[in-house]
């Protein structure tokens, strides 16, 4: 095997195709230099060795050092340096970069090759004896942080006593002598802490961070992330070692990093931040305030410090020209690092670039209009779930704001939650099931876990690119960065701004859009979509085949997914409907009922409330079809569990305590799940299901007759196992049918089908589909019952099963496509054979998760179902599904 590539002046072994080798940093190195731009040389270790290294008891390949011999002497003769020369060294930078981007996770070490020899020759070839030290006191704590695991604090500590002792405030004010002083005490400082002097010779640098990086792919917070963000670990990381350009060489060098588009809206313009005279981790660091790019930005951000395009004219026209070419020659929006070493602008990495879902909108949208990409390509941009962003609230105008602070609005979206300080913290509230908002001075790659866990992050310290920032966007949680006037108390736990102090727990709002902090609970607003929104949303609906309908149980879920563009009512859950206000009554009522006549007396009290939530169903979906189910789920539910309650209970229904318990233990079930709901019910209490049927027939008269828009009633008949079960109900339903048709007058035009939510249903859906006119698979029940986990309990043993792999992702939330799917193409296929134009659809959650979607789609549905939030993140699966 071929382990190192090589690349620089205008050529590369790699290309961008070669992710899944070089990494991507890697892979788009070798595209840059191919494309003729200005990168440093260098070489990128394959991601095959990271993963021979691990197989083989963290070892390399034999032929692994030669190689990298033969790419540093090559690198040697681009530059004219030689790498350990006294007199002319090379320097390198050292750099992981696996296959997906995964910021800040694992290390880098740059100005490698330098000791106490080289920086002599550093000094002298730059004539700036300053630069060199500094770069030295980079490097001795960069490696020993990343490689001898040495902690920061210690070199930190020093610096800031040193700076204490001359009166210093800023680290630009120590000169040459300074920090010739302050290597000699971090060398010191690494032979106390580490044990050994800190290593002196090029070739021992180069492999000790070489180790690390390898090495860094299995630290925790690598490993988290890559749980979350579904990075398989066999994909190794690769090692990009490249020589080193400086931007901190004086007024005429800088860092900095740029988005071809903005990544928080989209908008088509350069947009990012840079440092005079810095290294690149000054900038992601968060250290110094980073100036902007474009002027324009510059005055937008009212800031008094001069923009890159003033300051650097000339390499400012070179970042526009370049960022043109990378844009039209990636066909998206990039993601660059640049560093200027006096004058000169290099390119040390681009991608594409993670982006918000509403910039990921805007610019699929835009990338269409300006001919880059085509619209089906525009649809395959923007990720389905992450739409969800799109939907989340935002604080009311009208809403009065009591803000005590403003920082920058680094991820959109508002949220509010109580005060916590570290991710602990956050983890517990989420556990406890309380909201949170994670406040830190900084985040660092390990607060993963307490991000996650909060609604929202705010941070003290950082810019737009601080990891903070950057995490919370990919993660589409609410986020304000470098909110400078907040002082924030670790150990006491207190966050204090303005004169107030706040304590952890107390209530906060951040708003992720403007950058400010508010005081307590605020008032929240649904979200409105933008015009990208409503385009790309058209394009996806002209290719997608599939339909998309809601699950709704109220008309303000109906009308929230009419308005996301659901195309009816896959399920309507009858149930839900019986909590509502005091009708509960009239439902225990009827429960307690002896017998048949006390159960329709109760009954006759629940039809017109039935029918008023249906005429408005069928109000709001004028003329779109609407599933409704009859009830299903266990009597017992609706009966009362405390004692203060079965008291409320007795006194409102006029029954004996005495007596409500003993029906209380008659209806005691051990496996309710399992026990008397769906059909079962209908079968023993055919005046439920005839009270219900009625209900949905008149409210169809009305509501027709009010709107003037042809009513499409579809009745559902829950957990079927035989078509016997479904024929004895069907004919109560179309027996009520008969009767309100002659009572009225009206013709009435509705299908009775069934959910197919047992195994056994999908077994035999071909007996079922010569009566039932529709299919809708319940995969909830589905995989409760195929798999044998109840759906309530699964919590428990489940994140072991994902652990271990037995199961690939929650069961309950993707569908499992090798076993409940099989039972779905069963009884797709069987039910199909029967009744070819038998129409089928799912109601499942899983007809909003993206992935089951695309099942869907392969299995041949004519619709899937979701609940209201999700009909876009569905309409977009399913139009990706058909592509
Ligand atoms: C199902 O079982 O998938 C379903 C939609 O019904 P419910 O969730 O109400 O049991
Ligand atoms: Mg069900």
């Amino acid at each position: 095997a071929k382990w190192v590539y090589s690349f620089g002046d205008g050529k590369a072994e790699g290309q961008s195709s070669m992710r899944n080798l070089l990494g991507g940093k890697g892979a788009n190195l070798a595209e840059m230099s191919n494309l003729g731009l200005p990168v440093p040389p260098g070489f990128t270790i394959t991601t095959e060795v990271c993963t021979w290294y691990y197989d083989n008891g963290r070892q390399y390949p034999q032929e692994l050092k030669s190689e990298v011999q033969a790419a540093l002497d090559a690198v040697g003769a681009l530059t004219g340096r030689g790498f350990g020369d006294p007199k002319n060294p090379l320097l390198v930078s050292v750099r992981s970069g696996a296959r997906a981007s995964m910021p800040g996770m694992m290390d880098t070490v740059l100005n490698l090759g330098l000791n106490d020899v080289t920086v002599e020759a550093l000094a002298e070839g730059a004539g700036d004896p300053r630069f060199a030290y500094d770069s030295y006191r980079r490097f001795i704590t960069m490696y020993s942080n990343v490689v001898l695991d040495v902690e920061h604090h210690a070199f930190e500590e020093a610096l800031e006593h040193y700076k204490e002792t001359k009166g210093f405030n800023l680290d630009t004010e120590l000169g040459a002598e300074d920090w010739k002083h302050m290597i000699g005490l971090y060398k010191k400082i690494v032979r106390d802490e580490h044990g050994s002097d800190f290593p002196q010779g090029a070739e021992d640098q180069l492999w000790g961070a070489i180790g690390a990086v390898f090495n860094s792919w299995m630290i925790p917070r690598a490993k988290k992330y890559r749980e979350l963000n579904n990075i398989p670990e066999s994909w190794g990381t690769a090692v990009n070692v490249q020589a080193m350009v400086f931007g901190n060489m004086g007024d005429t060098s800088a860092t900095g990093v740029a988005f071809t588009r903005n990544p928080s809206t989209g908008e088509r313009a350069l947009y990012g931040e840079f440092l005079i005279n810095a290294q690149g981790e000054d900038v992601v660091a968060g250290i110094r305030t980073p100036q902007d790019i474009t002027e324009k930005a510059r005055i937008e951000a009212k800031s008094e410090k001069p923009s890159m395009e003033r300051a650097m004219p000339e390499s400012y026209a070179e970042l526009v020209r370049i960022y043109g070419l990378l844009e039209t020659h990636y066909r998206d929006m990039q993601d660059m690092e640049f560093t200027i070493e006096s004058g000169k602008l290099w390119m040390l990495q681009t991608r594409n670039g993670k982006r918000t879902a509403k910039a990921a909108l805007r610019i699929a949208v835009d990338l269409a209009a300006e001919g880059l990409i085509t619209e089906e390509e525009a649809i395959g941009r923007v990720e389905p779930a992450a739409l969800d962003q799109l939907l989340h609230p935002t604080i009311d105008p009208k809403a009065e704001r009591k803000v005590i602070a403003s920082g920058l609005p680094a991820s959109p979206g508002a949220a509010t939650g109580e005060i916590v300080f570290n991710s602990e913290d956050a983890e517990a509230a989420r556990k406890a099931e309380r909201k949170c908002i994670l406040v830190r001075i900084e985040t660092s790659p390990e607060d993963i876990h307490g991000m996650h866990a909060s609604e929202g992050i705010l941070t003290t310290r950082g810019g737009m690119t601080s990891h903070a920032a950057v995490v919370a966007r990919g993660m589409g949680k609410p986020c304000v960065s470098g909110c400078g006037t907040i002082r924030v108390d670790y150990k006491a736990g207190t966050l204090t701004v303005a004169g107030t102090t706040l304590k952890a727990g107390d209530k906060i709002t951040i708003d992720g859009s403007t950058g400010q902090v508010l005081l307590g609970e605020v008032k929240m607003l649904e979200p409105s979509l933008s015009g990208e929104f409503a385009t790309l949303m058209s394009w996806a609906d002209k290719v997608r085949t599939m339909k998309v309908r809601t699950n709704a149980d109220t008309p303000t879920d109906a009308r929230a997914a009419r308005n996301f563009g659901a195309e009816g009512i896959g399920l309507c859950r009858t149930e839900h409907m019986f909590f509502e206000g005091d009708r509960i009554v009239a439902v225990r009522e009827m429960i307690l009922a002896d017998d048949v006549e006390g159960r329709r007396s109760a009954l006759a009290k629940i039809l017109p409330y039935q029918r008023q939530d249906f005429v408005e169903l069928f109000t709001i979906m004028s003329g779109l079809p609407v599933t409704i189910r009859l009830l299903d789920p266990p009597l017992h539910e609706f009966l009362p569990h405390t004692d203060a309650e079965v008291q409320d209970v007795a006194k409102s229904t006029g029954v004996s305590e005495e007596k409500l318990r003993r029906r209380m233990t008659e209806l005691h079930e051990f496996n309710p799940m399992l026990g008397f709901r769906g059909c079962r019910l209908a079968i023993a209490f055919p005046e439920i299901a005839e009270m219900q049927a009625r209900a949905i027939f008149e409210a169809a008269v009305q509501a027709a007759k009010e709107t003037d828009a042809p009513v499409t009633a579809e009745i559902m008949v829950p957990l079927v196992f035989t078509q016997m079960e479904f024929d004895i109900v069907k004919a109560r339903i179309d027996a009520m049918a008969k009767a309100v048709t002659e009572e009225t007058g009206a013709t009435l035009s509705y299908q009775v089908g069934t959910m197919i939510e047992l195994p056994r249903a999908a077994l035999r859906a071909g007996d079922i589909a010569r009566t039932a006119e529709f299919f809708s698979f319940g995969t909830n029940d589905l995989t409760q019952t195929a798999l044998g986990i109840s759906r309530d309990d699964a919590a428990t043993f489940l994140g072991a099963y994902t652990q271990k792999g037995i199961l690939t992702a929650d069961p309950f939330i993707s569908i499992d496509q090798e076993g409940v799917g099989e039972l779905v193409r069963i009884g797709v296929e069987r039910g199909r054979a029967v009744r070819p134009d038998i129409k089928l659809g799912i109601c499942g959650e899983h007809g909003g998760d993206p992935a089951s979607i695309g099942f869907c789609q392969e299995v041949g549905l004519d619709y899937v179902s979701c609940s209201p939030y999700r009909v876009p993140i569905a309409r977009l699966a399913a139009a990706q599904a058909a592509l």
